[in-house]
């Protein structure tokens, strides 16, 4: 078993798409073994996304992502990270592949409706960044 972590960013939250994707998510047969409603400060969008502090669409991903509330979740599946990201899709909806959520959902390169860890190592990070090891048991 694997776990990776999800968000449904906030405009998917505000588009009342978080359903659709919770059902797809369990749909898909991943376990959720933490899940919560969260609405990140600008620094805390900056901390999350620290590993993309030199590109140039930086202030203006950190700015969406604080512009209301997300949800953030843990799910566990075989190989997680690999099939959450297959399941959302490429970055941008525009080369992503019919059937993944961000083909579905997403609205630009940006606004691209869900994120997901792309390595054991980041996966850890950012499943941490949200939930202690108590709400993990
Ligand atoms: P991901 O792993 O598929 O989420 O993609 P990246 O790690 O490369 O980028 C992180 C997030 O930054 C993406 O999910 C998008 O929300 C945003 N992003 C990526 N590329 C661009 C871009 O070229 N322009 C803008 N405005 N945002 C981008």
């Amino acid at each position: 078993m694997e776990r990776t972590l999800a968000i449904i960013k906030p405009d998917a939250v505000e588009r009342r798409l978080a359903g659709p994707i919770i059902q797809r998510i369990e749909d898909a047969g991943f376990g959720i073994r933490a899940m919560r409603r969260v609405h990140l400060s600008k620094k805390d969008a900056e901390g999350f996304y620290a590993v993309h502090r030199a590109r140039p669409f930086f202030a203006s991903l950190t700015r969406f992502m604080s512009s209301g509330p997300a949800v953030v979740l843990v799910l566990e599946a075989p190989d997680a990270i690999k099939k959450w990201r297959t399941l959302m899709g490429a970055t941008d909806p525009a080369k992503a592949d019919a059937g993944t959520l961000r083909k579905e959902f997403a609205q630009s390169i940006e606004r691209n409706a869900t994120h997901g860890s792309d390595a054991p190592e980041t996966a850890a990070y950012e499943i941490g960044y949200f939930f202690s090891g108590l709400e993990l048991i």
